[in-house]
């Protein structure tokens, strides 16, 4: 490819594609928030922090081939600001994403639309697992339930009047998140619908342990990006437009 790569991460999936294209010889760029204080790093150059909004974005795609937005389902201003910014410059936009968590027998599954629709949800819980990450942790502040807090860096107030921070990073494992559940007498989780198997574990634990799950349902994507659900289909994109390999199936729309 003539001119490289910028990979908005901050996933697992955006490392794994940085280090796929390294691999192929792709000169990747790959951009992280700057919101994890140790994050771990993907080969090939990595710039740290936001860009100033579309505009800033705009500037930074000045020598890029082509965006791959890899970032989490929820970071949607990010991803509104890379469709946006490439309308603009008319720079090659992908967008992977993984796909959402369905349901399996046994999962009692109820589906919220914001995390102030989830805090409702289990307003009359004893004791809350809340895995929604540090930021928007203020919609349970009210919650006068015991609430384990898990996220990898120390989360900022407000939290829960009663709150268990658990600092963790995943993957996680089923019979750790089963623990931490019954140790914490856990009748509810709250989740996002993150998708993809590094935390999906509390998924599986819940369903054994009879617990109900509140998953709040991911922001649209912004109209007219094609997406790519696995790293190999957003490598194949990319690799398709340096004409240095097979041509993959073409990624499938939202
Ligand atoms: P967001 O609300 O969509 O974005 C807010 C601002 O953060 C953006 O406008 C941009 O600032 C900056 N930003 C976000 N992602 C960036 C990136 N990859 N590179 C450079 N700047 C970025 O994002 P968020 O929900 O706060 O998520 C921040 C990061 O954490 C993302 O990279 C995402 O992949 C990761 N993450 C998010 C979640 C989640 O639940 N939201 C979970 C796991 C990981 P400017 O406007 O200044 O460019």
């Amino acid at each position: 490819m003539t001119g490289r790569v910028l990979v908005l991460g901050g996933t697992a999936e955006a490392r794994r594609l940085a280090e796929r294209l390294v691999a192929e010889g792709v000169d990747v760029l790959s951009s992280l928030a700057g919101r994890v204080a140790d994050p771990v790093l993907p080969p090939g150059e990595v710039r740290i922090g936001g860009f100033g909004g579309t505009a800033g974005l705009v500037a930074a795609l000045d020598g890029v081939a082509a965006l791959v937005d890899a970032t989490h389902p929820f970071a949607a201003t990010m991803t509104a600001h890379a469709a946006a910014a490439t309308a603009a410059t008319g720079t090659p936009l992908l967008r992977l994403q993984r796909p959402g968590w369905t349901a399996q027998p046994g999962d009692d599954w109820r589906w919220v639309d914001s995390l102030e629709q989830a805090a409702t949800a289990v307003a009359g819980a004893r004791s809350v697992l809340l895995t929604t990450g540090r930021q928007g942790l203020a919609a349970f502040a009210g919650l006068s339930a015991h609430c384990v807090v898990r996220s990898v860096d120390p989360p900022e107030p407000p939290l829960p009047a009663r709150a268990t921070v658990v600092l963790a990073r995943g993957p996680f494992g089923v019979e750790d998140e089963r623990a931490l559940m019954t140790a914490h007498g856990v009748d509810v989780v709250v989740t996002k619908d993150s998708g993809g198997p590094m935390t999906a574990a509390k998924l599986t634990a819940a369903r054994e342990l009879g617990v109900p799950v509140v998953l709040v349902r991911r922001p649209p994507l912004p109209e007219g990006v094609p997406v790519a659900a696995t790293v190999e289909e957003a490598a194949a994109w990319v690799l398709r437009r340096s004409g240095t390999t097979r041509p993959p199936a073409t990624p499938s729309r939202p």
